[in-house]
């Protein structure tokens, strides 16, 4: 989900201001509000004796009132050996009229805090199916008078004054608008939605639009399917007068439809289809790097609601505010977050992160000159605060687990990071797809991505992921560089902001001189790096991660007392190369005797990218020069000079 502060005048990708991703801000207030409400341990118990098959929801909504009714058959599977009781999450507001199984029992129902159960008369056994349809209703404005922040809520556009009905369930919320099981494990594979409203109004939800049907009194029917696995927060409606806005995505040579439910406006139509444009080059896009859109069975789009961003319900997003970001942010979703769910609320980083990573691959896809002020805004947000990890243990610190800055901005900028560590475009894309196609409609937690990216990349990420995910904070360089003939002279200081001491990591240098200039990927394997290179062209510049790869402060001055190179500074590291000068064959030590080594020549290009072999590498291939070996196994990381003759 994404909100953006809104700022009138201002385009998103302004840099006078940070991307806030006010959905947290949202998020942070309902959890407070619902959080407690929740079920309680037992009632979990109770309910993870059954996994959740279909829904069939069956309500009555109009545009202008959270007061609904209808009723919500469940057939579940059976998990435990024999399951007496069925439980369920429904909202106290509702009055429940009659609960009824199969073969039309009516069972007699108790419904208090939040929670209704029934007993059956036969326990059911393991593997058996129960199908439970629930009767109720009520009012399901829980937050009532709040702008946002309600499960289910009526108002109306600020800026185009037209009225709707929406849901939006993340993350505890779907129980005020029908009976449900709040599990983020439990995805439910098929999906029915079947909205009864006045036929003024349409009504949108998730899957493939089946029948409208007319009934008497000028109301009508929506009837929606899906039969693809859905997570409980990802179910939605949509009740307006909208108008329908239909275009196509290509896909494996097939078009899928892209169905957007916009506000009955002359104005809105007109004014959004360039931003709404953008979602079917997206899908496109986003299908070669991630894999086949998730949903291509059914279909994707947006249906309007009066609130400041968007939500990534399944196949349609709930959409307030369109641009290109939020557009970006909730397809981007469609993989991250809906198809692959994170599997525990701690596990959010999964979503938001990527979903937020997801706007800035717009951008270089779309509109490549616009995609490093972005990630500059991104990175700039992050370092408002000088510490604050991705990671976060207490999910009852509701600011904390919907942080803008560290959840969205921050996990998206670690996206960044990754990729940058990889240094390999198409392992780091084909590790996302394989992510998708691991997790495929199901749950993943950061421990299986961690798991699968280093099974697929063969490197250890534990260091990566200690100082930028567990860790806090982020470095500063402070570079001296001076130039004495020809051969070029940088020392970098790191500092750091927070409690990681130092941040190892490859840092870009870029050199400017008349007539070009060349990058230089450094490993600031310690706190001060001492490097020399040869340059024929005077140098006048050196710009720090030009390319934004990492969250980093910076400066780079020219400091004429540099004449050399402190030598005994350089190797502050157990890994020795011999011989050296070398040949053929280079045995490095104070390593793993099998460790992965890059090899970079004086230009910062990798030349060798392999394993060791009993301690050995083979260099024959290199031309005569000097090279550094980059080895990350863990605790033994450095980087060491050697020279090929
Ligand atoms: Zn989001």
């Amino acid at each position: 989900m994404k909100k953006l502060l809104i700022i009138f005048g201002l385009m998103a990708f302004a840099t006078t201001y940070a991307q806030e991703h006010f959905c947290a801000t949202h998020k942070q207030k309902y959890f407070q509000k619902s959080y407690g409400k929740a079920a309680n341990n037992q009632q979990l118990n109770l309910m993870n004796g059954y996994d959740v098959k279909f829904h069939h929801i069956n309500l009555n909504i109009e545009r202008n009132s959270t007061v609904i009714n209808g009723n919500v058959r469940t057939i579940a599977q059976v998990l435990v050996n024999q399951l007496d009781t069925f439980g369920f999450e429904l909202h106290s507001n509702h009055t429940i009229d009659s609960v009824v199984i199969s073969a039309g029992e009516r069972l007699t129902v108790q419904h208090q805090s939040n929670f209704g159960y029934v007993v059956f008369n036969q326990p059911k056994i393991k593997n058996s199916l129960v199908d439970v349809t629930i009767y109720y209703h009520g009012d399901a404005s829980v937050a009532a008078g709040a702008a946002i922040g309600s499960g289910f809520t009526t108002g109306s556009s600020t800026r185009w004054g037209n009225q709707a009905t929406w849901s939006l369930s993340q993350p505890y919320s779907a129980y005020e608008w029908f009976p449900c099981k709040q599990a983020l494990q439990d995805k439910i594979d098929s999906v029915y939605t079947y909205i009864t409203t006045s036929n003024e109004n349409k009504a949108g939800a998730i899957g493939v639009l089946k029948n409208i049907i007319n009934l008497p009194n000028n109301k009508v029917q929506y009837q929606w399917q899906s039969t693809l696995a859905v997570d409980y927060y990802l179910i939605s409606i949509a009740v307006a007068k909208y108008v329908e806005y239909n275009t196509y995505a290509h896909i494996d040579g097939d078009s899928m439809l892209i169905q957007d439910y916009i506000y009955d406006n002359p104005a809105t139509l007109t004014t959004l289809k360039p931003e709404l444009d953008n979602t079917a080059p997206m899908l496109e896009g986003f299908s070669n790097l991630f894999g086949k859109y998730p949903f291509w069975k059914e279909k994707y789009g947006h249906a309007m609601a009066p609130f400041s961003g968007g939500m990534e319900h399944q196949t349609m997003t709930s959409i307030g505010i369109v641009n290109f970001g939020i557009v970006a942010h909730e397809l981007g979703h469609q993989w991250f977050g809906d198809h692959v769910t994170c599997k525990t609320w701690k596990d959010i980083w999964l979503n938001e992160g990527f979903a937020t990573y997801c706007e800035y691959l717009a951008l270089e896809l779309l509109s490549p000159s616009e995609a490093p002020a972005d990630m500059l805004a991104v990175h700039n947000t992050v370092m408002s605060q000088p510490d604050g990890s991705i990671w976060f243990d207490d999910t009852t610190n509701v600011s904390r687990m919907f942080s803008s800055r560290l959840t969205y901005n921050k996990a998206g900028a670690f996206v960044h990071i990754l990729r940058y560590e990889l240094n390999n475009d198409s392992q780091f894309f084909a590790i996302l797809k394989l992510y998708q196609q691991q997790f495929a409609f199901g749950t993943a937690s950061t421990f299986d991505f961690k798991t699968l990216l280093e099974q697929q990349s063969v490197k250890d990420f534990t260091q990566v992921f200690n100082q930028w995910f567990y860790g806090e904070g982020y470095p500063t360089f402070n570079v001296s560089w001076n130039q004495i003939n020809d051969t070029l002279y940088l020392v970098s200081n790191q500092t750091t902001s927070s409690t990681t001491p130092l941040f190892i990591t490859p840092v870009e240098f870029k050199i400017t001189f008349a007539g070009g200039d060349t990058t230089l990927r450094i490993m600031h394997n310690q706190n001060q790096v001492w490097f020399k290179m040869p340059l024929n062209k005077v140098a006048s510049l050196i710009t720090i991660d030009p390319n934004n790869w990492i969250i980093n402060r910076g400066t780079a001055t020219k400091d004429v007392t540099i004449v050399g190179l402190n030598e005994s500074n350089q190797h502050q590291t157990n890994i020795k190369i011999f011989p050296n000068p070398a040949q053929n064959q280079i045995q490095i030590t104070g390593v793993n005797a099998s460790s992965k080594v890059f090899v970079f020549d004086a230009l910062g290009k990798v030349q060798i990218s392999t394993a060791l072999k009993n301690n050995n590498l083979d260099i024959s291939a290199l031309n005569p020069g000097i090279y550094w070996v980059e080895v990350k196994d863990g605790s033994n990381q450095g980087c060491v000079k050697f020279v090929k003759q």
